[in-house]
């Protein structure tokens, strides 16, 4: 039921920096890293019926297993146990390798739409699917008032989900120039500087409280902030990667004493072939263009440790490193 591809175009994640730097979801030794790619089918097994050697695939950095019962139950993200969908540098070496493994094969892989920019599939695999997750966690509806806080690649594509969702105001936070040109351009209507002050003080000082607030950066304070801004029935996603402390902090008052109907969903981004392929099909219609988070490109497998190191240093310019192989 499995492949073997060979990887075309890589990035590296925020996550990789928090598994080798931060040791965040615990010690793993001897793991090859990364969960993004785009590849070419090298070889298949025998019971592998949509995929042949030689197809280029969008690879999901989640490849649940299909048939477990977490995914009959409809978080296949977590198919074997908590987040054991994500396997890639987690559970078995990962992408950044001469060749790498696919569990599932026709439940985990997708053709590459043809004509697609490899900087854009590559974007499918992660950035996407979490920023646009955030965005599905949080319930966006049309009309809603959005805080996105984080405008890394993941919380720019935040941004864009939660535009193509029908939020109003989407207030941006974030202070990267780059990072904040692009949000603009994908929809953001209101920057949030956090270097200038409290984010829930400016938040609500322009809104008097938002519908939804999707997290996809922060501190230990965020979920602090984020209860404070959120009106109530509203609702938090957070897509965030929480990689210190051992406790979350709710205020209690902010909350309504714990009766506020403020919620909060947070999430593994879903893998799996439709959501690929659907995902893909925002970018082949022009709905979608993720190619633009992409900031530094490298070529070659010696490319990969630049492109890790830039991630873990995050330069003014950076949003998103790619690469090509
Ligand atoms: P980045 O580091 O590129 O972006 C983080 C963003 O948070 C930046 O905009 C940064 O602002 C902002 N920020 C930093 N500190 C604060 C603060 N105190 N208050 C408010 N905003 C702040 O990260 P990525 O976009 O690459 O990734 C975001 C997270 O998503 C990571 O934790 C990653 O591990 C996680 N992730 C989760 C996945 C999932 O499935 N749930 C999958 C993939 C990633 P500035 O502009 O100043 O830098
Ligand atoms: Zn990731």
């Amino acid at each position: 039921m499995d492949a073997i591809c060979r990887p075309i175009a890589l990035a590296p994640c925020t996550s990789d920096i928090h598994t080798v730097w931060s040791g965040s979801i615990g010690e793993r030794f001897d793991l090859v890293l990364g969960h993004e790619a785009v590849g070419e089918v090298v070889e298949v097994g025998a019971l592998v019926r949509d995929f042949k050697p030689g197809d280029r695939v969008l690879v999901a950095a989640v490849t649940p297993d299909w048939s477990s019962r977490e995914a009959q139950a409809g978080f296949a993200m977590h198919s074997g146990g908590l987040l054991g969908g994500w396997k890639f540098s987690n559970s078995k070496d990962g992408v950044f390798a001469e060749f790498f493994h696919v569990n599932d094969a026709d439940g985990n892989l997708a053709l590459l739409p043809a004509g697609m920019d490899l900087a854009a599939a590559c974007m499918l695999s992660d950035m996407v699917s979490t920023g646009l997750y955030g965005v599905e966690l949080a319930g966006v509806e049309f009309g809603d008032t959005v805080a996105v806080v984080g405008i890394g690649p993941v919380g720019l594509m935040s941004v864009a989900g939660a535009a193509i969702h029908g939020a109003s105001e989407i207030y941006a936070v974030g202070s990267r120039p780059n990072c904040v040109a692009l949000a603009r351009e994908y929809g953001a209507t209101q920057i949030i500087d956090y270097h200038v002050g409290d984010i829930a003080d400016q938040i609500l000082a322009l809104s008097g409280g938002v519908d939804r607030v999707i997290v996809a950066g922060g501190d230990a304070k965020t979920f602090v902030q984020a209860v404070q801004m959120v009106k109530p029935g509203g609702c938090i996603g957070n897509v965030n990667y929480l990689d210190e402390g051992d406790h979350v902090i709710f205020p209690r008052l902010e909350w309504g004493c714990g009766m506020g109907n403020k919620s909060v969903h947070g999430g593994l981004m879903p893998g799996g072939r439709l959501r690929m392929e659907k995902l893909a099909s925002l970018v082949v219609t022009g709905r979608l263009d993720p190619a633009r988070l992409v900031t530094h490109r490298f070529t070659g497998i010696e490319g990969v440790e630049q492109a890790v190191m830039l991630m873990k240093d995050k330069p003014s310019d950076l949003i998103k490193p790619l690469v090509l192989l």
